[in-house]
């Protein structure tokens, strides 16, 4: 009757093991869900917003309205230039 027990043990153990890598399996495609979400994000920071000035790409702008009454977005290194012809600052 030891056969039983070892058979028993045995599918248990595949059991186990089928168990896992199905859970591995979930894990990559929850990784890959992931990465697809990253590279979504990263494809939103690409589209940095030009200095109105130096028209360089900037995460960060600071807003002013021109004498024109347009808003210009400035970068921190052309703010100087704006405070100089004494743009509002929105
Ligand atoms: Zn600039």
């Amino acid at each position: 009757m030891k056969w039983i027990v070892l058979v028993l043990v045995l599918v248990g153990i595949l059991l186990l093991v089928y168990r896992m890598t199905l859970k591995v399996k979930d894990k990559v495609t929850a990784g890959k869900i992931i990465k697809l979400s990253v590279q979504g994000k990263k494809s939103s920071k690409l589209n940095k917003q030009t200095c109105s000035f130096c028209r360089k790409k900037q995460k960060k702008l600071i807003f002013y309205s021109d004498e024109q009454g347009r808003v210009v977005g400035v970068c921190p290194v052309c703010k100087q230039q704006a405070e100089r012809r004494a743009l509002m600052r929105l």
